[in-house]
């Protein structure tokens, strides 16, 4: 039997315990690579996009730089995701490895204790990785002519708690005993290939969604939900009846199964509680995993590092510690 990809070598291409004992100046020079790829690391002005800027570092050691043309300071993450940062470069470092190495997924009170941050401090720096992962499923078309591709759909959220007492307990299968909270998370795979996740309130609902993401002449494959039929006028379909199989004749969702295994084994074991407003966070996040689960842990760093210093200030975030102050 062929070796499992995290038992090889190749998988593990950094450890937790080298990012530990970087010095400070070796995760700048890291951050600095990354950020200014195109200057080998020399700093551009994110203000007038100079390239003439020269160390201005605070009297306590935190780097800035400032910039002769418009002689405005700056720092390596400013205008980046990770702007306004308030640990050491370091931190982030060793908080991407761990998020990256923990393949079903990390909770924030878990990565509080291994960084001996608060745990607000750790959910908002593990959903801003989320958010990194993101930009790179915007716009994602899936399949193509002759490629093969599967839909399919995974509930999440709105339990309800049987109650204690026999008498007390409800049948929770008529609607108005529901919490209405549930939601469904759609997900589009092609085989061998890419996995776009979306979160909408029925399976009807993501018709439309659907149809823009899947290319032209793609085979597609669903289950036996009859929410995917109208999928039948635009699509070569193949459809699965899971009652009499999980895969024949060539048709099964087992690609889009092994997303929601892994998403499911995020909310059970690590997260516990994924739905609400950060759901569709939760599912880009699975499929970021899916579709890097034979990347070796190094470039998965390095690829989130890049993806966070090339994003915008969090959109999900900004002004968070504000509103909390403010009771918002
Ligand atoms: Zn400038």
């Amino acid at each position: 039997m062929a070796q499992h990809f995290l038992l090889s070598a190749a998988a593990k291409s950094l450890s937790l315990a080298s990012v530990f004992t970087m010095k400070d100046e070796q995760a700048e020079t890291t951050f600095r690579r990354v950020r200014w790829a195109d200057t080998n690391g020399e700093p551009v002005c994110p203000h007038c996009g100079g390239v003439d800027a020269y160390d201005c570092r605070r009297l306590k050691g935190a780097p800035r730089f400032r910039c002769r043309a418009c002689v405005k300071d700056f720092t390596i993450t400013s205008g980046t995701l990770f702007a306004s940062h308030k640990l050491p470069l370091r931190c982030y470092l060793a908080a991407i490895a761990i998020f990256c190495n923990e393949v079903k997924g990390k909770s924030a009170l878990a990565l509080s204790r291994d960084l001996n941050v608060s745990y607000k401090c750790a959910f908002v720096l593990l959903h801003k990785l989320r958010e990194a992962m993101a930009a790179e499923l915007k716009g994602r078309m899936i399949g193509g002519e002759g490629k093969v591709a599967e839909v399919d759909a995974g509930y999440f959220g709105g339990y309800v708690k049987p109650a204690n007492l026999k008498n007390h307990r409800v049948d929770r299968r008529f609607y108005e005993n529901q919490s209405h909270k549930r939601k469904a998370v759609i997900v589009i795979r092609e085989r061998n290939g890419n996995t776009l996740p979306a979160v909408f309130r029925t399976e009807g609902q993501a018709l439309k969604f659907i149809q823009s993401r899947i290319a032209k002449g793609t085979i597609v494959n669903a289950d036996e939900s009859p929410n995917w039929n109208e999928l039948h006028s635009r699509f070569e379909m193949k459809r699965i009846n899971h009652e009499e199989a999980y895969s024949l004749d060539g048709a099964c969702t087992n690609w889009a199964e092994e997303f929601f295994s892994r998403m499911r084994r995020a909310e059970i074991g690590h997260h516990h509680h994924i739905a609400g407003a950060y759901l569709l966070r939760y599912a880009q996040e699975a499929s970021w995993r899916e579709d890097n689960r034979r990347t070796s842990n190094g470039e998965q760093v390095n690829r989130i590092t890049m993806l966070a210093m090339r994003q915008k200030p969090s959109v999900d975030f900004s002004g968070y510690w504000q509103r909390h102050v403010n009771g918002g």
